[in-house]
């Protein structure tokens, strides 16, 4: 028997305790349009750390986004701080990739292209480039479409550029926006399936999961901890440990005998 063949997941350690972000005592506030100011999140304090899918499940306007865009460092909070891996964030976080609801593809620019624009900006020359983001567009499934263009995709497709652009970069953390909810059912069921074997497999560096969702089920199919944000102003309300069973391998006996 091929053991390599077995699992796809065999290569995954369970969840580390290794913290990857951390966030504590975070608040946020934004001016308003009557100059007063609005209260968005108040006192927050979580970890991310290696080897886990984190749901965070709330309300619309909960303060979810907000929260997700603080981990990415692309918000800085009124107070507390954010850290990835003990460094006190300043800016973008060199550990994270994101996921939009709306999938956020530039139109003009062919699949290719769209997958390749962070390794651009991040200065990875052609020949890298062009090798990487092959790779991750073969990895989500659009081997064959790389020359097409968002408008002759469907949304399912769209989503999968959204992943390859983001597994592209290679980020300890992804960071996902809602995003299945643009999508019909069945395609975003398979969808997240596809994740979450991506996220298992040894060969793919993202070993955290952040997903944004107002979907219960959504979260309690993914997730290994589910973060329940209440709102006015947003605040950790629950965390809750899932142990379900869930048709994801990891967990199962055959894996667990593997990774020994
Ligand atoms: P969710 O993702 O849970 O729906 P958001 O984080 O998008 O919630 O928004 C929470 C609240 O913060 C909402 O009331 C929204 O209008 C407000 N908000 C979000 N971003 C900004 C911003 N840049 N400026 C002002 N208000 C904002
Ligand atoms: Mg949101």
């Amino acid at each position: 028997m091929n053991t390599l063949q077995a699992p796809r997941s065999a290569g995954r350690a369970r969840t580390s305790r290794t913290e990857l972000i951390t966030v504590e005592h975070v608040s946020t506030a934004f001016p308003s349009a009557d100059g007063s100011t609005l209260q968005v999140l108040d006192d927050v304090s979580l970890t991310l750390h290696e080897g886990e899918i984190v749901a965070l499940l709330g309300k619309s306007g909960s303060g979810k986004s907000t929260l997700l865009r603080t981990l990415a460092g692309l918000i800085s909070p009124t107070s507390g701080e954010v850290r990835y891996r003990g460094e006190r964030l300043t800016g973008a976080n060199p550990g994270t990739a994101m996921v939009f609801q709306s999938f956020a593809l530039m139109p003009w620019l062919t699949v290719q292209q769209n997958v390749e624009l962070g390794l651009r900006a991040a200065g990875v020359g052609p020949v890298e480039r062009r090798e990487r983001a092959l790779a991750a567009i073969d990895s989500i499934g659009l081997d064959g479409f790389e020359s097409a263009y968002p408008r002759e995709l469907s949304g399912g497709m769209r989503q999968r550029v959204g992943f390859a652009r983001a597994l592209v970069l290679r980020p300890d953390v992804l960071l996902m926006d809602e995003p299945f909810s643009a999508l019909d059912v069945l395609t975003s069921e398979n969808l997240r399936g596809e994740v979450a074997s991506l996220w298992a497999r040894p060969d793919v560096p993202t070993s955290c999961i952040c997903i944004v969702t107002h979907n219960i089920e959504e979260a309690v199919v993914l997730a290994d901890r589910v973060l329940v944000l209440g709102s006015n102003p947003g605040h950790l309300k629950a965390e809750v440990e899932v142990t379900l069973p869930r048709p994801r391998d990891r967990r199962s006996p055959t894996f667990e005998a593997l990774v020994d």
